[in-house]
């Protein structure tokens, strides 16, 4: 989810979105040390990021946005599909460089890479101080302290509490008006294709006190959306006494907050604070989180909604826990809810262990059936570890895999032209994020449905809620002119 939505190709964007890099901003404070990170994957690790950078802030560190400049540079790390792991690897080839010319730069890997391959990553790329994960950051500052001595520092401990609740990320990149908050840690799902259980440990649920004590921060702070960040976040499950969610279904915990109830919260910090959740589970979404969002206005109608197949067999083979059937149960619940206009996207894997073309078919037709706004798509790459590498052949060759995933796209492609013109002659109101990507007199903002809408700036500027009229529409974007508001 690099931006959850981009402009323009969209579509394009989408199936890269787990191996885009995001860097630390420039900070202009003279004579501190310097920390410089790139993110990779999704946004959960661009979130983590601004955690570490607020760990390193306390120790007197400041950001910069060039790495020549870094006494400390950390590569937050995604593990979720080879190629982003490939990436990775090149990268710190490349910045072998920066190293050779100075020597006393640090060099970090952090994430789910770290967590994966843990002190084997030291072996392997021997310009590696440092390899953290993602439950351990709190300890950088003393792994730091290691290293100067001329050591190397591993700390890849998986926390059952951890949830870095008291830390206020400091914003990276941040346009100003939207952020992202994150809600929970670990995923307790267990997809078989999956990576991230055995990279970031079991779920547990942040304090929903903290979450709307940084929501009512951002608002203040002039921020106008929040998203609510988690793998599974219809999960979410938090009492006093216990934020981890296996542990809590096991004890009567007295007063238990629901990812319902936590919506409700954050809306009531302020009708102005536009709200997002990413990524729903199909198995857990709930009624009462549907009529929760049908009940404020300012908590956006849109939902990512991964299906990854539309073929019951395969996704008992994906160890989804839902089939097809139950999938389309919940989209028409959506739509009887929250209306077709309600945005849904999806997540999709072409070539899963042992898919006919019968049931790649299927995918498609769940495509047609639903009429997704947009999806993230990828051919089934196989992880090490993960449940699909132990029981199952990864038997469909590359050819396949990519001519499937192409019909995916192509298939993709159609349906969000067509859900983006039934928005042309009507008025929506978005909130501006900034300038379009392609000119400076345009600006750019949001439906609360996610659709992005580009538009004349005229007199009005970032953060500002404007009533566009829909003219004309492409695959990712809506050409508007705003209207009096
Ligand atoms: N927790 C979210 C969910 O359940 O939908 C998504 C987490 S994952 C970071 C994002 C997406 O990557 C998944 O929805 C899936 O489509 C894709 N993905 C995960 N493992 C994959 C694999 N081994 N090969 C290809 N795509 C994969
Ligand atoms: Fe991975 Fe499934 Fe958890 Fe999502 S829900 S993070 S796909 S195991």
């Amino acid at each position: 989810m690099k931006e959850i939505i981009g402009d323009i190709d969209i579509i394009d964007n989408a199936q890269e979105n787990c191996d885009v890099v995001n860097i630390t901003k420039e900070e202009q404070n003279i004579g501190q040390k310097k920390l410089y990170i790139e993110s990779y994957g999704c946004q959960m690790n661009f979130s983590d990021s601004e955690i570490v950078s607020s760990i390193l802030k306390k120790e007197g560190y400041t950001t910069t946005s060039s790495i020549e400049e870094a006494d400390v540079t950390f590569l937050n790390t995604c593990s979720i599909r080879e190629k982003a792991e490939t990436t990775v690897r090149n990268r710190l080839s490349e910045i072998n460089q920066y190293k050779k010319k100075n020597p006393e730069l640090v060099i970090g890997v952090l994430g789910c890479m770290a967590e994966r391959l843990k002190s084997k990553l030291l072996e392997e790329e021997k310009i590696v101080d440092l390899v953290v994960g993602p439950d351990a950051y709190r300890e950088l500052p003393n792994m730091l302290d290691e290293v100067s001595t001329g050591q190397k520092a591993v700390n890849t401990f998986l926390s059952r509490e951890e949830t870095y609740d008291d830390i206020t990320p400091v914003r990276l990149n941040s346009n100003g008006v939207t952020a992202f908050i994150s809600i929970m840690r670990g995923c307790d799902n267990m997809c078989s294709f999956c990576v991230v259980p055995f990279t970031r440990g079991r779920e547990r649920s942040r304090d929903p006190f903290s979450v709307v004590k940084e929501a009512q921060d951002l608002f203040d702070k002039g921020y106008r959306e929040v998203t609510l960040l988690g793998q599974n976040v219809d999960s979410y499950k938090w009492s006093p006494e216990q934020n981890n969610k296996a542990r809590l279904e096991k004890t009567d915990a007295s007063e238990i907050v629901n990812f319902a109830n936590l919506l409700e919260m954050v809306a009531e910090v302020s009708p102005l604070l536009r709200v997002r959740f990413a990524t729903s589970h199909p198995k857990d979404i709930t009624d009462d989180v549907l009529y929760t969002m049908k009940k404020y206005d300012n908590l956006c109608k849109y939902i990512h909604f991964p299906a990854q197949s539309g073929n019951s067999r395969i996704l008992e083979r994906m160890n989804r826990t839902y089939d097809r059937d139950w999938y389309i149960s919940k989209i028409d619940r959506i739509r009887e809810i929250l209306g077709n206009e309600c945005g849904i996207s999806s997540d999709m894997i072409s070539g899963f262990c042992g898919e006919t073309e019968e049931e790649h078919k299927d995918t498609l037709s769940l495509m047609e059936y639903v009429r997704y706004d947009y999806s993230y798509m990828f051919f089934y790459s196989e992880r090490p570890g993960t449940l699909a590498e132990k029981k199952y052949e990864d038997d469909i060759p590359m050819d396949i895999k990519k001519r499937r995933l192409t019909e995916v796209i192509n298939l993709q492609r159609e349906l969000s032209i067509e859900r983006n013109q039934m928005t042309i002659g009507k008025t929506y109101k978005v909130l501006v994020e900034g300038f379009s990507k392609r000119s400076k007199s345009q600006l750019q903002g949001r439906t609360t449905c996610n659709r992005v809408a580009v538009f004349d700036a005229g007199n009005y500027k970032k953060g500002d809620y404007v009533n566009v009229l829909v003219n004309e529409v492409t695959t990712g974007t809506l050409l508007a002119s705003a209207v009096d508001n």
